[in-house]
């Protein structure tokens, strides 16, 4: 029933403690393990390049961070890469980049076409906003899937961290996706600066009623390179809201794939993504970037694994995955969503 799914609701398990905490986790971790099942699935990230045109305030590669030596990785290049995954556990390849419109779109298109016909991976794209004519072209070369993330529902917030571009037209474009029916995906920043439990409620909620087929959802960490260095994140003194965060997220959103991503490991070590997938997640997105790439591709300061090769980060996901005693997952690992009988 819609009326458990609140925002009310959401507030009251953002704020549990002790043993209200260990029931939010255990019932997380049981809507989970209903609806997605043991498996988790593993989606090799390529980020193919960090040339981008926004001047996002929270992002390491934004256009104004000079620091960053910036490179495209030739077309050739990331099919190879892709061919590389095939074999291994990885059955996605997620193809990510800055925000570049126009600008490779067609050469994307080709790389899509050839992945498709020459591994049979499955493709999730990520490289931001797009018009309704670009998804479509990508789609109709073989995009399975796009992630977009809208970061905060908070239309204010979001108009000041990203200047130059709006909620509702971040919204447009998840619309478009959604018609085109391509499985979505979005998420948010935990803690933003100026973010309050009432947003992050609010971002929950969005999430749910987007209906999406994947969600991300990972800690702010301020970056050295950008303008809000020297900001904290919003729970820096309650780390423990992340996890309530993706907690809550799974409550809200059974069905929806939910990956463990990195940024939890930046903020817990060796464990953070380890505790996302015992509450809540079921997916794990290896680094797939050549080593020689991916230290420009910092959006945060303390990504993991960045001298790890991508055999290296495929055998740790692996290795992790197993020590939980869950299961890899075979196959696509499309959207429970396109099950038969069930719309978008
Ligand atoms: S968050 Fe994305 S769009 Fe914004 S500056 Fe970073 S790469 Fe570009």
């Amino acid at each position: 029933m819609e009326s458990e799914y609140t925002k009310e609701r959401a507030l009251g398990l953002l704020s549990a403690e002790g043993d209200a905490l260990e029931d939010l986790y255990r019932h997380a971790d049981m809507v989970r393990r209903n609806h997605m099942g043991e498996e988790v699935f593993i989606r090799g990230i390529v980020e193919f390049s960090n040339i981008c045109l926004n001047d996002c305030l929270y992002c390491g590669i934004r256009a104004s961070n000079r620091d960053v030596a910036r490179y495209a990785i030739p077309p050739e290049e990331i099919v190879d890469i892709a061919h590389a995954m095939k074999g291994s556990e990885q059955t996605t390849v997620v193809l990510q980049s800055g925000e570049t419109p126009g600008m490779a779109d067609d050469k994307l298109g080709s790389v899509i076409r050839r992945i498709k016909g020459e591994t049979g991976l499955a493709v999730t794209v990520s490289v931001g906003n797009r018009p309704y004519e670009t998804y479509r072209f990508w789609k109709e070369c073989g995009m399975d899937r796009y992630l977009l993330r809208f970061e905060t529902s908070d239309r204010a917030l979001f108009a000041r961290l990203r200047p130059g571009s709006s909620l509702d037209e971040r919204l447009r474009c998840l619309g478009h996706l959604k018609d085109l029916g391509v499985q979505t995906g979005s998420g948010f920043m935990i803690g933003l600066p100026g973010e309050r439990p009432e947003v992050l409620a609010d971002n929950i909620i969005l999430c749910r009623s987007l209906d999406l087929d994947m969600i991300g959802i990972g800690p702010f960490i301020p970056h050295p390179g950008t303008p809000l260095r020297g900001t904290k994140n919003a729970y820096h003194d309650d780390p423990e809201m992340f996890f309530k965060a993706l907690a809550v997220l799974r409550v809200f959103n059974p069905d929806a794939h939910i990956p463990a991503t990195t940024a939890f490991d930046a903020v817990f070590p060796g464990s953070g993504r380890d505790l996302a997938l015992k509450r809540g997640a079921n997916v794990f997105m290896p680094n797939n970037t050549p080593v020689r790439y991916k230290k420009e591709y910092l959006l945060y300061p303390g990504k993991p694994s960045v001298d790890e090769s991508p055999e290296e980060c495929t055998e740790a996901a692996v290795a992790r995955i197993e020590s939980l005693g869950r299961i890899i997952g075979k196959g696509p690992g499309h959207s429970f969503k396109k099950r038969p009988g069930r719309g978008l």
